[in-house]
């Protein structure tokens, strides 16, 4: 029970890799708030959460709209009496092509991955330095470090978050850490809506890329997020950390 007593919030919690990191922390006795757009995941999760004994709430929240950001930091302190970690985790894709994508695409996009953190992290802080020490984890993406084509608002957001990281751990510091954690390829279709479950399509070469032999799980981010949160990492701040099996430093290579 590693976090009791400890509240935190994790956006986008109610599927995929927040999914996972929530139950994380609720495992290690945390006070867990589930802030997400969908409101019959989050509550399944809330439920699937107490059957197994932590605590958790579901607050309905688009991370992108500021009203949404001050109730969810406002219904928390009501709820638990203040905020120890928050882990910005809601992210979402970029659809179309360089030429064709109207610009709402971009404002879309990078209004829920970094507007969204931004927002998550303001009107958090204040809490979060009565904490002392508060943590902030804000989940990024190797689409910050490398790219396919086409993905601009996608990895323009994520490579913003990384500046935003160390912005926020200059400004909060010492009182606050913050970190960034950059996944590589997480296969997610085990945790999302039992409609939205799929077999994932993975080929050879997709393993071959990896020199760990596989594609990530959520859990592997989740635990990265308790040593992150944990007095273990107390000398940890400003930093990105790499998850990705390899995947980034593995260079093609044809005998
Ligand atoms: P997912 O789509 O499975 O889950 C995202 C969750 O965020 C969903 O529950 C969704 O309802 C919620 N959400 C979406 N928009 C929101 C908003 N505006 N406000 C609040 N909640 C919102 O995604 P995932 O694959 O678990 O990804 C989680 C994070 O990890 C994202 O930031 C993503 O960019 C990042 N990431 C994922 C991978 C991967 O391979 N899965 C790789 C690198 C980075």
């Amino acid at each position: 029970m590693k976090f009791k007593d400890k509240t935190v919030i994790v956006t986008g919690g109610a599927q995929g890799i927040g999914m996972a990191i929530s139950l994380a922390f609720a495992e290690e006795g945390a006070n867990v708030v589930i802030a997400d757009i969908d409101e019959e995941a989050g509550e399944e999760h809330v439920t699937t959460i107490r059957e197994r004994g932590g605590q958790a709430i579901f607050i309905p929240t688009d991370v992108s709209r500021e009203d949404d950001v001050k109730n969810l930091v406002e219904q928390t302190i009501k709820a638990y009496h203040g905020i120890h970690i928050l882990i910005n985790n809601a992210g979402i894709g970029s659809s179309g092509t360089l030429f064709t994508r109207p610009m709402e695409e971009w404002d879309r996009v990078i209004g829920v991955n970094l507007r969204g953190p931004y927002m998550m992290a303001k009107y958090c802080a204040p809490e979060l330095m009565k904490a002392n020490p508060g943590v902030i984890i804000n989940i990024a993406s190797t689409r910050a470090l490398m790219s396919e084509p086409h993905t601009e608002p996608y990895s323009a957001s994520k490579g913003g978050l990384l500046a935003l990281t160390h912005s926020l751990a200059i400004s909060l510091g010492p009182k606050v850490r913050v970190n960034a954690i950059s996944p590589g390829w997480i296969e997610v279709s085990q945790w999302r809506k039992k409609s939205q479950r799929r077999e994932p399509n993975l080929r050879p070469q997709d393993l071959a890329q990896h020199p760990v032999g596989r594609v990530g799980k959520p859990e592997d981010i989740a635990q990265a997020c308790l040593f992150l949160a944990s007095p273990a990492a107390s000398f940890i701040t400003g930093t990105n950390l790499i998850i990705d099996g390899g995947m980034t430093v593995k260079m093609i290579y044809e005998e």
